[in-house]
């Protein structure tokens, strides 16, 4: 059988790519989308359990092709709901990926890179610079991975997905759309897309070509500053983007997608949590149709040089964007579980 790392994975390819490994494994091309409803509609990895599918067939597919390249190499519990995923590729790189529970809400935020090129101050994933792309296949294979916990749990399935993990997703922007086109289809996962978020740093030419792809994601930008001299100082890439063309490329998202868009803002003490920031910020979703603000207090990262806001500068900043008439929530807890996530993990075991 070929090296895991050499042989093509089925997980990503569409019916008719599919249809074309049947046939050059020997079967019918019908078998494709046997193969498909195996795959994505069952979420079943393992050609042993595809009994449809001839034995020699099946035989024949395992020599020419693999299904999960990737593996889990640690499991966390971290309390509240939480579990983290160690996922590493076939290349020995290692990415994660994290399962979260609210009630019937079972949320997975998955990664889209290994590494991270944006290099914001206050995520871990950043400081390790890019490694590389993933491939659409193995971004949905973090399903598979976090399914498998699900399914031990009493054969439960995810109702949301945020992209939120390592990696900025509109920079793999082909990787994204082949995994979230399969997540979608309905010979795929069959899962709807106001149920998967796309979380960005706010790159505006690809938040405009994600609103072109005619699908109804839910967008979520990183703003964390109010000022251009204050994100670039948090977010390197801001220089080359600006917030006017974010705040405009989100205003178009809207209008081709009628979604609201949702700005994150971390709030970093003594950083960008001022009153006058909370003003600033009720500026600039002024006139935003539909927006929704989420603050997300800090949880510090060591060796970052910033630092958790104080209870009271939470409260008066939600208190002005309220006043103002701005839709805004502050995610003491989930916002700070999903940060938390991105990167550290992983910063330990390759540590
Ligand atoms: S916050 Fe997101 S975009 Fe910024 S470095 Fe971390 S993973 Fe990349």
């Amino acid at each position: 059988m070929p090296d895991v790392s050499t042989a093509p994975s089925l997980i990503g390819m569409k019916p008719e790519q599919l249809a074309a490994a049947v046939v050059a494994a020997g079967g019918k091309a019908f078998a494709g989308r046997q193969l498909a409803q195996w795959l994505y509609e069952k979420r079943v990895a393992d050609f042993n359990a595809m009994t449809n599918l001839g034995k020699e067939l099946r035989a024949r597919l395992a020599h020419s092709h693999t299904l999960l390249t990737s593996r889990v190499i640690a499991r966390e519990e971290s309390g509240e709901g939480t579990t983290k995923f160690g996922i590493r590729l076939h290349d020995g790189l290692v990415i994660e990926a994290v399962l979260m529970r609210e009630g019937e809400r079972l949320t997975a935020c998955i990664s889209t890179q290994a590494g991270c090129a944006m290099g914001c101050r206050f995520c871990a994933s950043g400081k390790q610079g890019l490694k590389r792309h993933l491939t659409a296949g193995e971004i949905l294979e973090q399903f598979y991975h976090v399914g498998a916990v699900l399914r031990d749990e009493g054969d439960s399935w995810l109702t949301n997905v945020v992209v939120m993990g390592m990696g900025e997703p509109l920079h793999n922007f082909d990787g994204l759309m082949g995994a979230l086109g399969v997540l979608n289809a309905e010979w795929g996962f069959r899962f709807g897309a106001r149920r998967v978020t796309v979380s960005t740093v706010g790159l505006p030419d690809r938040i405009r070509q994600l609103a072109q792809q005619g699908y109804q994601f839910n967008l979520a930008i990183s703003l964390h500053a109010t000022t251009d001299e204050q994100r670039t100082a948090l977010i390197p890439t801001n220089v080359g983007t600006g917030l006017r063309a974010i705040m405009d490329a989100a205003r178009y998202y809207f209008e081709n997608t009628r979604r609201e868009v949702t700005f994150e803002y971390t709030l970093v003490g003594g950083s960008n949590d001022t009153p006058e920031d909370a003003h600033r910020l009720a500026a600039l979703l002024h006139d935003f149709p539909r927006a929704n603000v989420n603050l997300i207090p800090m949880n510090p990262v060591e060796g970052s040089g910033l630092h958790e806001p104080t209870g009271e500068a939470v409260d008066e900043f939600t208190s002005i964007l309220q006043d103002a008439d701005v839709n805004v929530h502050v995610r003491r807890k989930r916002g700070r579980r999903v940060q938390a996530a991105c990167g550290q993990l992983r910063l330990r075991l390759e540590a």
